[in-house]
C-alpha cells in the first residue's frame, strides 16, 4: 500500500469525516471529470479513427452491495496517471493549505480542495477505480479506503475509459447515504447539476410494464429496467438566451469550474460579425488560492462547433482579465489547431480582440448598474487590472483607466477616478493620494491631516503597484496625480504661504544647522504649516517616493540601492519649533533633538528606525 502525502492525508481526513451538507456535489464532480475525459478522447478521435466510438457516461446502482458505479469511455488513465492524479493533491494546493487552513470553515476548505475526485470520500468508505488509457494495452485498478493510503495494480478491463466504484457509507442518523442508490434521487441530481453535459448520461430506470401474456381485461404488471438518458445534452451556450436563467448559469459555472460558490458575474453572449462565436464568461466571487501566484494559468475553454479543443486557451484572455473564466465556441476555427499555430491564427486573434472588448464593456456596465458588486470584484481582482495599466510601459492604460478604483478618505470605500474628479473642490488642481501599508496606517499619516482639514478627498494607495500606476497614468481627465508625500506638496493659501516663507527666513540658521547635522540622512529640512498633530513628517524630493523606496527595498539585489531623497518637515503649529529654538545654541543637544525627530519621522512614514543605538541614546539623554 502506498501512502498519501501528509497534507493530502489531512485533506482526505477532512473529506471522510466531513459534515459538509452538500455531499451530493461529489456526483457532479465525477460526472464532469468523466465528461472532460471524453472531451479529450473525442478530440483525439478527430484525427485517429480508432478512438471514435459512441461516447457516453453510465451510472449503475447496486443496491445489494451498496455500490454506485460511474463509468465513462473517455481517455482513461495509465498507472502513472493514476499515481499522479489520484495519489497526490497538487503541491501548490498543499502549500496554501498549510498556510491558510487555520481560520477556514469546513465549507471553505472543501470549496478549495474538495471539489474534485476526492469529494467522493464524503459519501464512500472505499473507492475503486478501473482505468484503461487510450492507446494502452494494459488496464489498472486503483483502490483506497481513504487516509491510510492507496494501491495500484494491474487489472482486467477491455474498454478504454474509466470506471469508478463508490462503496457507500452506512446510513447514519444524520445522513442517508443509501439515497444515492435510488434511481429517482440520481435522476434529479443529474437534472440539477449535470443537465448540460454534452454526452449522454445513461442509467437503467425501473418502470412498470404489463406482463407479457396477461390479458387487457385482467392486466398483470411487472417491474422492468429500461435504459434512459438522464440529461438534456444541449450545451448551455447553444440554448436561446431567453431560455437561460441565472440559476442555469450559476449551476453551469460551478459544474464546469469546480467552484462551490456562484459566480459574482455571468456574461452570456452570442457574437456575430467579423468573427462568430458563442461565449459564457464568469467572474468568480473569490480569487483561487493560487490566483496571484505564478502557478496560476489563465484562459478559457475553447470549443470548435461543440468539440472541446483546448482546456485553457491563454491567447484569448489578456493577463489583466486573467480572473475571467469561461468557454468560447466558434465554428470559425479549424479543428486541428495546435498550440503553435494558435498564437498566429487570425481567427483566434479576432476572437481575443472581440472578447476583450466584451469584457471591458460588461465591467463598465457593471460598475454603473451594480456598483457594490463591482467594488467587490475590484477588491478581489483589482490588482490584476492595476498591473495591466502599468505593464508594457502603459500600453493598455487608456482602455483600463476607467476600471480602476481606489479607496477614498472621504467616502470610505472604493471610488473610480472619474468619481474622484467629479467631486473635486473648486480650484482643486490635483488628484491627491497617499501611500502606505494599510488604509488605517495611511489614514494616520501626518500629511493626510492637512488635506482633511481643508476638506480635500485623498485616495489611499495600499498596493505596491499603485504609485507606479499613478506615475504611468500621469493624469486623469487632465488632473495630475499628486502624492501628499511629495516635497513640494502644499495646500496652503497665499497668506499661509507668505507666513511660512517669513518663518523660514526667521529660522534659517536653525534649519541650516539641522540640515547640516542630518546631512547623510536628509536632503533638506524645512517648515510646514497646517499640521499640528505631529512634530515632524518625512517627504521626498525627486522621482523616488518613500513608498517606492519601500517597494524597491523589498526586491532582491538591486532594489536596496534605490533610495528616496528625504525632506524632514517640521511643524509650525506643533510647538516643537520653540523647543528647538531653546536649544539652538547647545549644538550637542540640538543634534540629539534632530536625531530623535528624524527617526520619529521615519516611523510615521512607515520606515524602520535607521540607527537604533543612536536613537535610543539621544532619546534617553533628552528625557
Ligand atoms: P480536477 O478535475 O479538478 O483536476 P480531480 O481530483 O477531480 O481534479 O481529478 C484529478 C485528475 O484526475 C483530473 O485532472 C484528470 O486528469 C484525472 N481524472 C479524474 N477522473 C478521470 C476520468 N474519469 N478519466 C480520466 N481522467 C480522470
Amino acid at each position: 500500500m502506498k501512502q498519501f502525502k501528509t497534507e493530502s492525508k489531512r485533506i482526505l481526513d477532512l473529506m471522510i469525516n466531513s459534515i459538509y451538507t452538500n455531499k451530493e456535489i461529489f456526483l457532479r464532480e465525477l460526472i464532469s471529470n468523466a465528461s472532460d475525459a471524453i472531451d479529450k478522447l473525442k478530440f483525439i478521435s478527430l484525427t485517429d479513427s480508432s478512438a471514435s466510438q459512441d461516447f457516453k457516461i453510465t451510472i449503475s446502482l447496486d443496491k445489494e452491495n451498496k455500490v454506485m458505479t460511474i463509468e465513462d469511455n473517455g481517455i482513461g488513465m495509465t498507472d502513472k496517471d493514476l499515481e499522479k492524479n489520484l495519489g497526490t493533491i497538487a503541491e501548490s494546493g498543499t502549500l496554501a493549505f498549510k498556510k491558510e487552513n487555520s481560520d477556514k470553515t469546513e465549507n471553505e476548505l472543501i470549496g478549495q480542495f474538495g471539489v474534485g475526485f476526492y469529494s467522493a470520500f464524503m459519501v464512500a468508505d472505499k473507492i475503486v477505480v478501473y482505468s484503461k488509457a487510450h492507446g494502452s494495452d494494459l488496464a489498472y485498478k486503483w483502490e483506497s479506503k481513504g487516509a491510510e493510503g492507496y494501491s495500484i495494480e494491474q487489472a482486467d478491463k477491455s474498454q478504454t475509459g474509466t470506471k469508478i466504484e463508490i462503496y457507500l457509507k452506512d446510513d447514519t442518523e444524520d445522513y442517508k447515504y443509501s439515497d444515492f442508490l435510488d434511481e429517482y434521487k440520481i435522476t434529479s441530481l443529474i437534472k440539477q447539476y449535470s443537465d448540460y453535459i454534452r454526452y449522454p448520461i445513461e442509467m437503467m430506470m425501473p418502470t412498470t410494464k404489463m406482463k407479457e401474456g396477461s390479458s387487457p381485461e385482467k392486466p398483470e404488471y411487472e417491474q422492468v429496467f429500461e435504459k434512459q438518458i438522464l440529461n438534456s445534452m444541449v450545451p448551455l451556450w447553444k440554448k436561446p438566451k431567453a431560455q437561460v436563467t441565472s440559476d442555469n448559469l450559476n449551476e453551469f459555472y460551478q459544474n464546469e469550474f469546480h467552484d462551490y460558490q456562484a459566480p459574482l458575474k455571468s456574461i452570456y453572449a452570442k457574437i456575430e460579425g467579423s468573427v462568430t462565436y458563442d461565449t459564457l464568461l464568469f467572474v468568480p466571487q473569490k480569487a483561487l488560492y493560487d490566483y496571484f501566484s505564478k502557478d496560476y494559468k489563465k484562459g478559457v475553454k475553447l470549443y470548435c462547433n461543440g468539440v472541446m479543443i483546448m482546456e485553457k486557451c491563454e491567447e484569448l484572455i489578456p493577463d489583466y482579465f486573467g480572473f475571467v473564466k469561461g468557454i468560447v465556441d466558434s465554428s470559425d476555427l479549424s479543428l486541428n489547431i495546435s498550440r503553435e499555430i494558435l498564437q498566429q491564427d487570425r481567427q483566434v486573434k479576432a476572437i481575443a480582440t472581440s472578447l476583450e472588448k466584451k469584457i471591458l464593456a460588461e465591467l463598465k456596465k457593471m460598475m454603473e448598474d451594480d456598483k457594490a458588486s463591482y467594488q467587490k470584484l475590484f477588491a478581489e481582482f483589482g490588482l490584476s487590472i492595476k498591473f495591466g495599466v502599468y505593464a508594457g510601459f502603459g500600453m493598455n492604460k487608456d482602455k483600463l483607466k476607467d476600471l480602476l478604483m481606489f479607496y477614498s478618505s472621504k467616502k470610505e470605500q472604493l471610488v473610480t477616478l472619474s468619481e474622484y474628479v467629479k467631486d473635486m473642490q473648486d480650484g482643486q488642481e490635483f488628484i491627491y493620494y497617499a501611500s502606505g501599508e494599510s488604509y488605517e496606517k495611511i489614514g494616520s499619516l501626518p500629511n493626510i491631516e492637512k488635506l482633511k482639514n481643508k476638506g480635500y478627498e485623498v485616495l489611499y494607495f495600499k498596493d505596491g503597484v499603485d504609485e507606479f500606476v499613478a506615475k504611468i497614468l500621469l493624469d486623469y481627465e487632465g488632473k495630475k496625480f499628486k502624492s501628499v508625500a511629495e516635497q513640494d506638496f502644499s495646500v496652503d493659501s497665499q497668506d499661509e504661504k507668505q507666513e511660512l516663507e517669513s518663518k523660514e527666513k526667521e529660522n534659517k540658521q536653525l534649519l541650516d544647522d539641522i540640515t547640516e547635522m542630518l546631512k547623510d540622512k536628509v536632503k533638506q529640512v524645512k517648515l510646514t504649516s497646517n499640521f499640528k498633530n505631529y512634530p515632524v513628517a518625512l517627504s521626498a524630493s525627486g522621482d523616488v517616493s518613500i513608498e517606492m523606496e519601500k517597494v524597491f527595498s523589498s526586491l532582491p539585489n538591486q532594489g536596496q540601492k534605490v533610495k528616496a531623497e528625504k525632506v524632514l518637515e517640521i511643524s509650525l503649529e506643533h510647538g516643537i519649533l520653540d523647543r528647538l529654538k531653546n536649544v539652538q545654541e547647545d549644538k550637542e543637544k540640538l543634534k540629539k533633538y534632530a536625531t530623535v525627530l528624524y527617526e520619529q519621522a521615519r516611523l510615521l512614514a512607515g520606515l524602520d528606525i535607521e540607527n537604533p543605538t543612536e536613537f535610543v541614546k539621544a532619546f534617553s539623554d533628552i528625557i
